[in-house]
């Protein structure tokens, strides 16, 4: 590799660097334009990943590297840990997988933070090797306020993430964690924060960004306890907002371009994520960030329940599917019990069989159906089912009414219709899909317990739904057997 590098370094100035990041950064735009849209979303990701490995490359000829050992340890030592998780992972599990993924970018940005700032740099060594301890690098303010926004961005990405791992992963009740005075709190600790990070950036204080860094972490916690499960998806698209920002501050730091774009890149495509899923969700951003809503131990939530006409009809699979080979339209709602049970397989043998029927069959896709953005896209193009028979919200919602038969496959949440109906839900106000509005629903799910969001669906419970309890996977399996058997 030295060697290598010796050859070529006549011919690596520093416009040929700016280049290759240049063509590393229209890589991955053009990997975000492909992640747009499922049927273009494996060449997007071929794109970026093209443009990570040109980055990397062209990195390792920097001629500030001069130590390749530092770098391939901890490289191989990361692949060693990263591709058996990444060939292993559950589809289910991919929110949790990226959550702690942001939290590590979020610790790296602090890492690097602290190797710019602390008496540890190479320059500090002299030639004899010896390492002037306790004196500080010179470094500009402008330098110093590059590490501060570095560490503090990277530090509330690391335990906001982490946090968010533990909801998602279950190791951490989903449920908000609300006490009085926590916005005073939280808005104490950032003033607190961004004070001893203006101490640092003037006096270039270790003690001051060690204290900065403590209460950035705090904040990274306090800031995200209080999210409830419904909020997830905006908070998991926010922290991947904030783990871009880390990174391009990390690049100013670094003085690395690369870094820069494409920190800047995920900061901003993260942010218009969140701000499109708030939209989708109904939610004001701010108020997502500042305070949690939705709560498992809501007293509210048992007088609703209590409230609701506890009439559950059961259906059994043949009745269900003699109802749908009879029907003119049937919309499938695919939720998170799909992803959990694998599902869409199955699934998409209903719909081809009710096609070949004559009956017009469409999946429904809610943006927040899941535990990611896209989930639901991701699993049916895995399935193959066409794009042309997969709709978003704002495309079917209008059709419900008309529809014969919906089909809700482990979906629960997102076709509450509390979440319209009652403002005293903690759903309120999410748009969901108008499921209920079809002549008849069928429900698979394996009880009656709630959704993510920890509230009773009072669409369980209307006159035109029928419960068919049991795993998605098994009762579209038996779906589909129903249906070929009383084969015209
Ligand atoms: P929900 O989480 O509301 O409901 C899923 C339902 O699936 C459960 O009620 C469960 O009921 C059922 N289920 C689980 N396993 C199975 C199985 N094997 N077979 C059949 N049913 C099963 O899912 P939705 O998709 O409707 O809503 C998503 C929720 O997740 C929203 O609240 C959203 O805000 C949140 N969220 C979304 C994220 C995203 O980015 N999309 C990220 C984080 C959270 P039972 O146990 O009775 O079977």
């Amino acid at each position: 590799m030295a060697e290598l590098k010796t050859f070529l370094s006549p011919y690596l100035t520093g416009d040929v660097f700016a280049l290759v990041y240049l063509v590393a950064g229209i890589l991955f735009i053009l990997g975000l334009k492909g992640l747009a849209h499922p049927s273009s979303a494996r060449r997007g990701n071929n794109f970026a990943m093209l443009g990570m490995f040109i980055a990397i490359m062209v990195t390792l000829f920097h001629p500030q590297i001069t130590d390749y050992m530092w770098i391939f340890v901890p490289m191989a030592l990361g692949a060693l840990v990263g591709v058996p998780i990444a060939l292993k992972i559950n589809m289910t599990a991919m929110p949790q997988l990226v959550a702690i993924l942001h939290s590590f970018v979020g610790l790296a940005a602090v890492l690097v933070a602290a190797g710019m700032f602390l008496p540890f740099q190479p320059q500090l060594i002299n030639p004899e090797g010896v390492v002037s301890e306790g004196v500080l690098p010179q470094l500009s303010t402008a330098t110093m306020i590059e590490i501060f926004m570095g560490a503090w961005i990277g530090a509330i990405t690391f335990t906001g993430s982490v946090v968010a791992f533990a909801k998602l992963n279950g190791n951490f009740r989903s449920a908000p964690i609300t006490f009085k005075g926590q916005h005073l709190l939280n808005l104490a600790i950032f003033v607190a924060m961004i004070y001893f990070g203006v101490y640092f950036a003037m006096y270039q204080s270790v003690e001051a960004f060690v204290v900065m860094c403590a209460l950035a972490f705090l904040l990274g916690f306090t800031l995200i306890i209080p999210i409830g499960g419904a909020d997830m998806p905006v908070i998991v698209s926010m922290l991947n907002s904030y783990s871009g920002w880390a990174a391009a501050a990390t690049g100013f730091t670094l003085n690395n371009m690369q870094l820069i774009i494409a920190g800047a890149l995920i900061g901003s495509s993260g942010a218009i994520l969140s701000y499109i899923m708030c939209k989708a969700m109904n939610r004001s951003f701010i108020s997502v960030v500042l305070g949690g809503f939705g709560a498992d131990d809501d007293p509210a939530a048992s007088e609703r329940a209590s409230a609701v006409e506890k009439g559950v009809k059961a259906a059994a699979v043949e009745d269900a599917g003699y109802m749908l080979e009879n029907a003119e339209s049937v919309v499938i709602v695919p939720g998170y019990g799909m992803a959990v049970a694998q599902a869409q397989h199955a699934l998409k043998e209903v719909s081809e069989i009710l096609e070949e029927k004559g009956v017009k069959t469409r999946f429904a896709i809610h943006p927040v159906a899941g535990r990611m953005p896209g989930h639901m896209n991701v699993l049916l193009a895995e399935a193959d089912v066409p794009y042309d028979r997969v709709e978003e919200m704002d495309e079917i919602n209008s059709d419900f009414s008309q529809t014969d038969v919906v089909l809700v496959v482990g979906a629960n949440d997102v076709v509450n219709p509390d979440a319209k109906e009652d403002p005293s839900s903690p759903l309120y106000g999410m748009p969901i899909l108008d499921a209920y509005k079809a002549k008849m629903v069928y429900v698979v799910k394996r009880s009656m317990s709630s959704g993510y969001a920890g509230v009773e669906n009072t669409l369980f419970y209307m006159d035109n739904t029928y419960m068919i309890f049991g795993d998605a996977k098994e009762i579209a399996e038996n779906l589909s057997s129903s249906l070929k058997g009383t084969a015209h």
